[in-house]
């Protein structure tokens, strides 16, 4: 395999060289490296780092006491950045020969071979097998296979990656139903549909084996989502935990959303403000995708850092942190074009909902977007205040 020097962070790695030329993509590389996912890997060092060191202090621990698997490796640069930049004790890992023999090159280029166990094998036994304080899973494409053995392995913490997005957000209906067990809908805030989808799906997965999880911080984009999960053991938590699962009702004339907290749970058939039908997605988790303080400790590493992605990871997390924690976001192009009339700055939009006594905040989720507890009567008749 023909490879290249790369740097991300503090750490530098090999990866297999693709020429331009070259009729191979990056997923068909006999290692898979995307330079595109840099950013998520920016987020995830200070995510992991911020996260890190509340349990050391918390539980006494040094840093170095904390294991950390990267259970798809590939070349191993997220787990060996773990390794150099946070401190952890890590577990590479892959299935495939190739990468596995990449990783042990890159462990030695980076001096990491007394910090880094590496391993040959399919993530489910592995998983299977150990247990973890933090579990991170980015496999390609669904995680959903995946989340049994990472739920019953993660001990403080799960971290995962999902890049099936059309099945995430109802663009591939009957994908979603089969994966992840719920009904997403195909509306303008399906990428926050996306996430609460797969956030039902790993709490359930977790409850299985009697543990609980908390959203730490949870970001979508166009290609991905991510979310950092701290996780907890008992019975009683898990079914607090549960308590968060519910359904949204969504009216496709008027734009109307309710949420309905439950599994087995009444949703009226009818919008509650035109009387057309509703559509349902669900079941989906209805609780917080943050948590305000940790966003303020990843703020805090990110702004320590080196990073080549620093500026767009602070505007995520900045953005996340004051999300509005309510379960949808109004696209405002959406509803300038319904009522034939232009877009306004965001700001100034804000600015009147909370004059009129409700909260409002920008999304990570869009840049036309915004999150408010207004009904949309009252987003409507304040967009129309602007004619
Ligand atoms: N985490 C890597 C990074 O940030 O560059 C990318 C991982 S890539 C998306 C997925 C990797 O998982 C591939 O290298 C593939 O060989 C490996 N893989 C796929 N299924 C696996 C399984 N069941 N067990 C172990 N490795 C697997």
């Amino acid at each position: 395999m023909k490879t290249r020097t790369i740097i991300e962070g503090a750490t530098c790695v090999l990866v297999p060289l693709i020429l331009e030329d070259q009729p191979v993509s990056i997923s068909s590389a006999s290692v898979f490296y995307n330079p595109e996912m840099e950013l998520n890997r920016d987020l995830s060092v200070a995510a992991i780092a911020a996260f890190s060191e509340i349990m050391a202090s918390r539980k006494n621990l040094n840093i170095s006491d904390i294991t950390y698997v990267d259970a798809f490796s590939a070349s191993g640069i997220r787990g060996l950045r773990i390794a150099k930049e946070v401190g952890l004790t890590v577990t590479l890992n892959d299935w495939s020969k190739e990468a596995y023999e990449l990783m042990k090159i890159n462990t030695k280029l980076n001096s990491l071979k007394d910090k880094v166990n590496i391993c040959l094998e399919n993530a489910n036994l592995l998983l299977h097998k150990n247990k973890y304080h933090i579990v991170d899973i980015d496999p390609f494409g669904s995680p959903t296979i995946y989340l049994d053995a990472a739920s019953t392995s993660a001990i403080s913490m799960l971290a995962v990656t999902a890049t099936d997005t059309a099945p995430l957000c109802g663009a591939h209906l009957n994908s979603g139903i089969r994966k992840y067990g719920a009904v997403p809908l195909n509306v303008e805030y399906h990428s926050e549909m996306g996430l609460r989808i797969l956030l039902g799906r790993i709490a359930r997965d977790l409850a299985r084996h009697e543990k609980s999880m908390y959203p730490l911080f949870s970001h979508a984009t166009r290609h991905y989502l991510r979310v950092y999960l701290e996780v907890q053991k008992g019975v009683n938590k898990s079914d607090n935990c549960l308590k968060n699962l519910g359904f949204i009702s969504h009216c496709k004339k008027c734009f109307s959303r309710s949420v309905h907290y439950g599994l087995a749970v009444h949703i009226p058939e009818k919008c509650k403000i035109c009387g057309h039908n509703n559509n349902v997605a669900g079941p989906l988790w209805l609780g917080n995708l943050h948590d305000k303080d940790f966003c303020d400790s990843v703020l805090m590493q990110l702004s320590d850092r080196e990073l080549g992605k620093k500026e767009q990871a602070m505007k995520i997390v900045r953005l996340c942190k004051n999300e509005l924690d309510v379960p949808t976001f109004y696209d405002q192009h959406v509803l300038s074009k319904k009522l034939g009339i232009s877009a306004i700055p965001m700001e100034n939009l804000l600015k009147e909902l909370e004059t009129n006594g409700f909260k409002a905040s920008r999304t990570h989720f869009s840049g036309t977007s915004f999150k408010t507890n207004a009904e949309i009567e009252e987003i409507l008749d304040t967009l129309r205040r602007f004619r």
